[in-house]
């Protein structure tokens, strides 16, 4: 339920209402908007009737969330969230690129490939430094020690930070050294992982599993914000079909669906999506066009001997090219980038 208060409601008014709903067991949560107050009541079980908490002094109107995932619902916030870190703005009304390698190999690739995708226009760096791969033999990232050349290289040209966390024991280092944390494809339904994300403050970008529906994958990102954490980021990278040519097929449905469902920015992985390298191009023009918020995309400095992920990863003089169409065409969605 969402309870919209009269401007003038005393507090006296808002705690009254409050302390109805917890007192019946439900969680309270007040929507980060300016000008009036608005609260959401979530939780298990039968809510009072509208009507009933409509009528409480200084409430304007309550009315139902009839979507499962109450906190991250446009019924619940109309606006779309606009998220900030440092001077980025992602949901707003510049598309953001965040690009980079899949993994981090050494100082020469990160701060090579660092160097042309800020040249580009990326305002986040990317870089796996522990990775979810489907073999055990295969390399499984540098830890802590590419956690610390990825900061240190993304300070040096002025960006930002995401990278992929696996499991809740990496919370506290990761926090040391990351400004985006990243729920991958495999990890979307980790609910021990989403909760104790709920409870930092830095921001979390869940993406879609592989077979995940958008109300499961929504349903992940409300675990993050019933836990008390807002700054949450969707990102469609590719759902499993019967098709072969491609790794994954882009779903750019869900993106829509997404964009009016919920209020969160949607970011499009068009790498992972393609799984071939010539096209993650279009599929990233196509993404911008079709409303997504931002980019993850894999450029790599030397794709031919990356460690993972070469055979999708971009040249930079490609992801230069790209980021000059995506500006044009995200002039013609009344965007900037
Ligand atoms: C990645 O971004 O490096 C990655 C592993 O992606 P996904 O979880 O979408 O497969
Ligand atoms: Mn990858």
């Amino acid at each position: 339920m969402v309870i919209t208060f009269h401007a003038n409601a005393t507090d006296e008014e808002l705690h009254a209402v409050e302390a109805k709903l917890r007192d019946l067991g439900f969680q309270v949560v007040r929507a980060p908007t300016t000008g009036p107050v608005v609260l959401a009541a979530v939780g298990d079980g039968a809510l009072p009737p509208v009507e009933e908490v409509g009528r409480m002094a200084g409430v304007a109107e309550a009315v139902g969330i009839p979507e499962p995932f109450k906190l991250a619902s446009r019924s619940f916030r109309h606006e779309t969230s606009v998220i900030r870190i440092g001077d980025v703005e992602i949901g707003g009304s510049s598309v953001v690129l965040m690009a980079g390698p899949c993994t981090i190999e050494s100082e020469e690739q990160m701060v090579r490939t660092a160097a042309a995708v800020r040249a580009a226009g990326a305002r986040v760096l990317r870089g796996g430094a522990f990775k979810p791969r489907t073999s055990p033999y295969s390399f499984q990232g540098l830890g802590e020690e590419g956690l610390k050349l990825i900061r240190r290289v993304a300070d040096e040209n002025g960006l930002l930070v995401i990278s992929e966390i696996m499991d809740k024991s990496q919370i506290g280092l990761m926090e040391r050294y990351v400004d985006i944390l990243q729920v991958g494809a495999r990890n979307m339904q980790n609910f021990s992982l989403l909760r104790e994300l709920g409870k930092t403050e830095k921001t979390v970008l869940v993406k879609r599993g592989l077979s995940a529906t958008v109300d499961e994958w929504l349903m992940s990102a409300e675990y993050v914000i019933s836990g008390g954490n807002d700054r949450v980021i969707v990102c469609e990278r590719g759902i499993r079909a019967y098709e072969t040519y491609t790794r994954n097929t882009l779903d750019l449905n869900a993106v829509a669906v997404a964009k009016s469902l919920s209020h969160l920015p949607v970011i499009v992985d068009p790498s992972h999506a393609s799984g071939v390298r010539d096209k993650v191009i279009p599929l990233a023009r196509a993404a911008i066009a079709a409303g997504a918020d931002g980019l993850l995309i894999e450029v790599h400095y030397d794709p031919e001997n990356a460690i993972c992920d070469g055979q999708q990863s971009l040249y930079p003089e490609q992801f230069q090219a790209l980021a000059n169409q995506l500006r044009q065409i995200a002039g013609a969605v009344d965007r900037t980038l």
